[in-house]
């Protein structure tokens, strides 16, 4: 007997006939020997339908009454679902979230659950009954018992929080779409169906834009190793599976706002090469990268920021034994970069920075929590260490940092965010193997069916300590485990504006500002990148500091920062809302030459100029101009055979 949490979202459960339908599924599921937990979001576009009625009302409703109104919708569901299930013969009963002990924060319409009661749920699984809970709603751990809300899309959440609280041997998410798809098929109808994805390659997908799972049941999921399938209500097919690795021992109190990092790392086996002043053209990181490849040089960071005037700075990481090799391809290819009428000019200079070390903070949900970053920039301005390079993904943020203040960065680090020696990285680029996936394809072709989660060994490879979760009697195939392809998706984000803050000292405590001020304003940071050339403004170096925020917090972010600019001895801040950013994102990019080379290449045929790049370990973003955002990612989307030879039809 397996413990299977199911969810059903709103167009699962739109009409009485679904209802029956998911009735049916419910009944087989049980019949096959399985106890249950269902968990149902309200009908069809109730939600909004309410949200409506609200607007009609008030302009800025209260945030309790809104929670009071918006968790009625998931009532009406679990009350007819547990009728269907009753006239089916089978015993159920519904629950709202206050019934189970869904326990949240007080923070009405995005509040964060603390624990889940399993005492009254398992009494009446044991009984043999199905349970079925409201998503999306909680109650909160204050004495007056407020009924909440998790935020729009959280029934995904109430379920993996269910199954994680219960230790449910998986947990299912049924939609209407097939599974998890390359890209948004609306722009690539070729976007094919994804077999399995780890919940790292997930998270940067979902801040990407991919709405098919709320994020924050991902970064549970992830935590506390549940396994996770997306699966459509309508038929039969196996879905997308969302892997994890075997988390490290996580307890279930203050499930959603625990420690947000759970490991620092460092890497003090690297080297930057940085080219200066290239031309700003459309095939220019095309060239440099994919000669690189060609002499299969791995690069680690890649960061290409925005200059006035018509060139760009370009800078990568390598380690240091194959620095020698990296260094002279740039160094071969510099001249072709220069102006052929001035090629004495100081264009496409090679500048190489030996004794540098990247630290890193991994965890969950970082560019969603800006806080984190922010703490981070902080911390290491406190230490008095200068940043060169930062690199931001929803699981790790990551400073190039001087040799000599490695060590000083990392204890500074492991105190802050309370990290214990033994969850510290050792010396070195291990920690990077145990850590992040390796870029091994999984052997494992078939799980034997056992009740619980299943330990997965890759074959072989850097990877092989580290088990991946599988559920009982899931069947895998090479080529649907993780790393049997080195991109997953590609996604586009229009939603984007880039800031750009000119002549920033060159000092320590700049990010650190830049982001706290960011941060207690609650605005995410995705791309950020420092110009790699230094200007002496009188006296004093400066360089250029770019980003990227939600559109909607462009203008906010822009007021904010000019206001200190003065003070803190900034230039201009400039807003440019005409951008896209596209993406592409895998854990098997990790010790894979040529992935970049291929991104930038796809662009550089179709004329796509890249303004900005930034990189982690994995994902590779590029800003474009926003009329060619489309273009750009249907391209890279063909250009990493991502297409199915299927049409795929967006349902209604
Ligand atoms: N009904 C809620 C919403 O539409 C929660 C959910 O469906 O996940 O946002
Ligand atoms: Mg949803």
């Amino acid at each position: 007997m397996a413990h299977i949490v199911q969810k059903y979202g709103g167009s699962s459960v739109g009409s009485v006939e679904r209802i029956q339908a998911v009735a049916q599924r419910v009944y087989q599921t049980v019949k096959a020997g399985n106890s249950l937990i269902v968990v149902v979001s309200a009908m069809g576009k109730t939600t909004d339908g309410l949200v409506r009625l609200a607007s009609e009302i008030s302009k800025n409703p209260n945030r309790r009454e809104m929670d009071m109104l918006l968790s009625t919708g998931e009532q009406v569901t679990i009350a007819l679902l547990s009728m269907a299930l009753q006239e089916l013969g089978q015993p159920a009963i519904s629950m709202t979230g206050a019934q189970v002990g869904i326990v949240t924060e007080a923070e009405h319409t995005r509040a964060r659950i603390l624990h889940i009661e399993t005492d009254r749920l398992l009494r009446h699984i044991n009984q043999g009954k199905v349970v079925v809970v409201a998503g999306f709603q909680g109650i909160s751990s204050t004495e007056e018992l407020e009924i909440t809300t998790l935020g729009r899309g959280g029934s995904d959440t109430s379920a993996v929080a269910l199954a994680a609280a219960i230790q449910a041997d998986f947990c299912e998410i049924y939609t209407d779409v097939p599974g998890i798809l390359t890209t948004d098929p609306r722009l690539v109808p070729e976007a094919q169906l994804m077999d399995a994805i780890t919940c790292n390659e997930m998270l940067e997908l979902a801040s990407l834009g991919a709405k098919v799972l709320h994020p924050r049941s991902v970064e549970i999921a992830r935590n506390y190793g549940v396994p996770l399938v997306v699966r459509s209500s309508w038929t039969d097919d196996p879905g997308t599976w969302v892997t994890s690795l075997k988390p490290q021992e996580r307890s279930l109190v203050n499930l959603e706002i625990a420690k947000a990092v759970d490991a620092v790392e460092f890497d003090t086996n690297q080297a930057k090469v940085a080219l200066l002043r290239v031309p700003d053209k459309p095939g220019v990181a095309a060239k440099l990268f994919g000669e690189i490849a060609r002499q299969n040089v791995d690069v680690d960071l890649i960061i290409q920021s925005i200059h006035e005037g018509n060139s760009n700075d370009i800078a990568f990481t390598v380690t240091t034994p194959i620095l020698k090799r990296a260094e002279a391809v740039a160094a071969a290819i510099a001249p072709a970069l220069r102006n052929p009428s001035n090629p004495k000019s100081d264009e496409a200079e090679v500048m190489i920075e030996k004794d540098i070390a990247k630290v890193s903070i991994s965890g969950a949900g970082m560019i969603g929590r800006p806080g984190v970053a922010a703490k981070m920039f902080a911390t290491l301005a406190e230490a008095s260490v200068n940043i060169q390079m930062i690199s931001t993904s929803e699981v790790k943020v990551s400073c190039v940092v001087s040799s000599t203040d490695c060590d000083r960065a990392v204890a500074a680090l492991s105190t802050a965010f309370e990290i214990e020696t033994g969850e510290q990285a050792s010396r070195g680029v291990e920690k990077v193997f145990n850590t992040q996936h390796s870029a091994t394809p999984l052997a494992t072709t078939e799980v034997p069916s056992r009740q619980s989660p299943q330990v997965g060994e890759p074959a072989h490879g850097a990877g092989s300590a580290t088990p991946w979760l599988y559920p009982a009697g899931s069947r895998r195939s090479v080529y649907s485990t993780p790393h049997s392809r080195p991109v997953c998706g590609v996604a586009l984000d229009m939603n984007q504006t880039r800031l750009a803050i000119r002549q920033v000292p060159d000092k320590a405590g700049m990010a650190a500002k830049l982001f706290g001020i960011l941060a207690q304003h609650n605005i995410s940071v995705d791309m950020i990148i420092q110009s790699q050339r230094c200007r002496l403004i009188d006296g004093v170096p400066k360089r250029d500091i770019a980003f990227t925020v939600p559109r909607m917090d462009g203008e906010t972010a822009q007021k904010l920062l000019t206001q200190v600019a003065g003070e803190l001895g900034w230039g201009e801040v400039v807003l440019d809302n005409a951008i896209a950013k596209v993406s592409i994102v895998g854990a098997g990019m990790v010790g894979q030459p040529g992935v970049a080379a291929k991104m930038f290449e796809a662009l550089a045929q179709h004329q796509i100029n890249i303004q900005m790049i930034a990189t982690s370990e994995i994902k590779i973003s590029c800003v474009v101009a926003q009329e060619q955002g489309v273009k750009a990612l249907q391209v890279i989307h063909a250009a990493f055979d991502l297409a199915g030879s299927e049409k795929f039809v967006v349902p209604a």
